[in-house]
């Protein structure tokens, strides 16, 4: 048996061994991974096929007894080793051997030849050389490779998450399904002052909201209706907004995203100043900035909202207000004073109201309330009498004692009309009656009003056209000094001859000119025209020109007055200016400057009108008028009022004692006349002597009159 087979071994071992570098080369080929023995002389004694496919060879290109040097030829001219050259790689080959002395454990060497990762071992054989296996690692590196990128991939992500999560302008947090938090990031943590460990993933939603409660965030509507909406909006698993208001005053807006495993994510943003403002904005634009009152805007609103009650048989009633000559006060006594007037006045008017009526300013001195329910028309006029005198009382604003009235035009719904709009028209129609029937006053909405406001506009439109068209005149009305019984002075009077209206009067017309401005320009006009005409008469005779309180304030008077006269050739003591007392209201420093100034010039001033106004005898202390003219109402009433005669009696003894003379105005009957005279006024206008005259009949009555003066004209004329 033994020998049996041991004569089949030695058979087998005759087999394999007849061509045995064959069979050793087909099994080196067999191997998946390059083999090579080199010897102690650096020289190629083995090697398989594996060893040529890793450095890409084709056959033949290495052969056994190939010296090292060649064969990094060989392996250089198949694409590895990328800027290597011959020696370089000898070099670094003979290195690798050298490195493996004996007993050197194998080294490893990975590197890429080509596109193929390749590890290479290089271990020492004692007694033959080296042995080198290569192993073509590529897919495994490859994978290695990949997994780290994904890594880095993720980590790259979670950072950038991160820091996207903690840059957010909101506060965020994320809760699993669970309730439990996931991640919160620094803003959340900030807007509730959440401590470290409440931040930790894990912790309880319930936990939180404890603390946040208790730390003095509690929900307005209690906490227990604000977790029935929060449980609410996770179970409803949509998208939701909810606006949460804390009892500190904070507002946060939370915005919930539900996630597809069940949990969410909650973005918080602090709204508190948000919100502010958007009120703010909201109260600004519908509030008048300087009193804080309700505008226009607000107050459309409101009588939106009244239409209905009335329509439910409520009675109510707009009130619409015009204070008296206010742009007087804020023209004289500049707009600092202007506007303190109007904020004292928007609080009487708040003061005078019931609680719940809208009073509004619709900007410079307009005002309005919306008054009701009323019982009837009778509520409204004892309100409005509440009104103007709440108003009219004395305001001390800045060291300056102002008065000011105020005008009242009232629509009542429904009778006067149902909607906003009308009841608004209606309130202005009535407030024009107001103003033109005397000021100080309230009137009702009549029907037919509509005439008088287009009346109006006609005469504000025509203002302009008239005086291009030539439409203004002058006329003349005498003096007469009661002394010498000569004429003194002719004031002069403004005309106007409407084209389709026909001769309007200055009482109708000035007002209206002074309150669009056209007041400036238009008494230009008259102070030249007046100049120009008086300079054509003979002698002394004064010529008398009005002043509107408006054309007071322009700054441009003085030089005005200078050029009418300097153009006219008229001397300036022949020019008297007649002021009335609202000029006087003012009694600012620019006032009283420009007063002396015009009296520096030479020419007089008057006080027009005297005890219509405010009568105040201080008016007469802070300026030294030349002239006061007593009004027409006073002496109207000689020989029926006793009263106002003893007035007439009092300001002719004291224009006497300040050294100021006194005219009377208006005396159209004898008796007039005789009382003035006994009572020692110096001067008389009024119809009894002589009605406005044309500037032709002017120039006539004067010539008349004097003689020396008719001579002088004559000795002009030639001249
Ligand atoms: P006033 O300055 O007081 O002028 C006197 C007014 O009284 C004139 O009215 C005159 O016609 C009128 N009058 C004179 N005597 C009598 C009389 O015996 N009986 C009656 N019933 N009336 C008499 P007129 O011309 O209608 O002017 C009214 C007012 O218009 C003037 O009052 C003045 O304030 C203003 N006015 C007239 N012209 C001008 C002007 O050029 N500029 C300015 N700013 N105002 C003017
Ligand atoms: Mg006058
Ligand atoms: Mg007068």
């Amino acid at each position: 048996m033994y020998a049996d087979w041991r004569g089949r071994a030695e058979k087998m071992k005759t087999a394999f061994w007849t061509d045995d570098r064959q069979v050793i080369a087909t099994a080196l080929d067999a191997i998946p991974h390059g083999m090579a023995i080199w010897d102690a002389d650096f020289r190629l004694k083995l090697f398989n096929q594996g060893y040529t496919a890793v450095y890409g060879l084709a056959e033949g290109d290495l052969k056994p007894g190939m010296h090292l040097r060649e064969a990094a030829r060989a392996i250089l001219d198949a694409g590895n080793y990328f800027g290597y050259s011959v020696d370089d790689l000898y070099e670094v080959l003979v290195e690798r051997f050298e490195r493996q002395g004996e007993g050197a454990a194998p080294k490893e060497y990975q590197q890429i030849l080509r596109d193929r990762s390749i590890r290479s071992t290089y271990a020492a054989r004692p007694g033959i050389g080296w042995l080198v296996t290569c192993e073509d690692i590529t897919d495994a590196a490859d994978h290695q490779t990949a997994l780290s990128k994904r890594e880095a991939d993720l980590a790259k992500q979670a950072m950038r998450f991160e820091t996207a999560v903690d840059n957010m302008a909101h506060g965020l947090c994320m809760i699993d399904p669970d309730h439990r938090l996931v991640i919160c990031n620094s803003n959340y943590a900030a807007l509730y002052d959440l401590p470290e460990h409440l931040q930790r993933p894990g912790t309880l939603l319930t936990d939180i909201m404890d603390y946040r409660f208790d730390n003095g965030m509690r929900p307005k509507d209690g906490p227990i209706a604000f977790l029935q909406r929060r449980v609410q909006t996770i179970s409803e698993r949509k998208r939701a907004i909810d606006i949460c208001e804390f009892e500190n005053g904070q507002i946060i807006s939370v915005v919930h995203q539900p996630m597809a495993d069940g949990g969410w994510v909650e973005t918080h943003q602090d709204i508190t100043e948000q919100r502010r403002s958007e009120a703010r904005i909201h109260h600004l634009a519908r509030h008048d900035a300087l009193t804080d009152l309700p505008n226009r805007t607000l107050f459309a609103e409101e009588m939106a909202m009244a239409e209905s009650r009335v329509r439910r048989g409520e009675m109510m009633a707009v009130l619409c207000f015009d204070l008296d000559h206010f742009k007087v006060i804020n023209d004289t006594l500049g707009h600092g004073v202007g506007d303190a007037v109007l904020q004292q006045v928007a609080a009487r008017i708040n003061h005078t109201k019931r609680e719940h009526e809208t009073a509004a300013r619709f900007g410079g001195d307009e005002f309005a309330l919306l008054a009701g329910p009323l019982k009837g028309p009778k509520d409204v006029a004892a309100l409005s009498e509440r009104l103007i005198a709440a108003i009219g009382e004395p305001m001390d604003i800045q060291g300056h004692r102002v008065m000011i009235g105020t005008s009242i035009g009232i629509a009542v719904a429904p009778m006067d009309g149902d909607d906003g709009d009308t009841l608004m028209k209606n309130a202005d129609l009535a407030l024009y009656r107001a103003k033109g029937d005397g000021r100080g006053t309230y009137r009702f909405f009549e029907k037919g009003m509509d005439a008088t406001m287009q009346h109006r506009r006609l005469l504000e439109s025509g203002l302009k056209m008239g005086l291009t068209r030539g439409e203004f005149s002058l006329v003349f009305q005498p003096l007469m000094e009661l002394e010498s019984n000569r004429v003194s002075c002719l004031e002069a009077l403004l005309r106007w001859e409407h084209s389709e209206l026909g001769l309007i009067s200055p009482v109708e017309f000035i007002p209206v000119a002074e309150e669009i401005g056209f007041i400036v320009p238009l008494g230009e006009w008259v102070l030249r025209e007046a100049c120009r005409v008086a300079a054509t008469w003979p002698g002394d005779t004064r010529i008398a020109v009005n002043l509107s309180p408006v054309q007071f304030k322009s700054r441009r008077l003085l030089d005005t007055v200078k050029s009418a006269l300097s153009d006219s050739g008229l001397p300036p003591t022949r020019l008297e200016l007649e002021i009335t007392e609202s000029v006087m209201l003012a009694d600012s420093e620019q006032t009283l400057e420009t007063l002396h100034a015009l009296r520096a010039l030479g020419v007089r001033i008057s006080m027009d009108d005297f005890g219509t106004g405010y009568s105040s005898l201080s008016y007469l202390r802070a300026f030294p008028f030349d002239k006061i003219k007593i009004d027409r109402s006073f002496i109207e009433d000689v020989g029926t009022d006793d009263a106002n005669f003893e007035i007439i009696k009092a300001v002719i003894a004291l224009g006497r004692s300040l050294g100021m003379a006194t005219t009377a105005e208006g005396v159209e009957t004898e008796e007039q006349l005789d009382a003035v005279r006994a009572h020692g006024c110096d001067e008389i206008q009024g119809f009894l002597f002589s009605r406005p005259l044309s500037e032709r009949d002017a120039l006539d009555l004067i010539s008349r009159l004097s003689p020396n003066e008719r001579a002088e004209l004559a000795r002009r004329k030639v001249g």
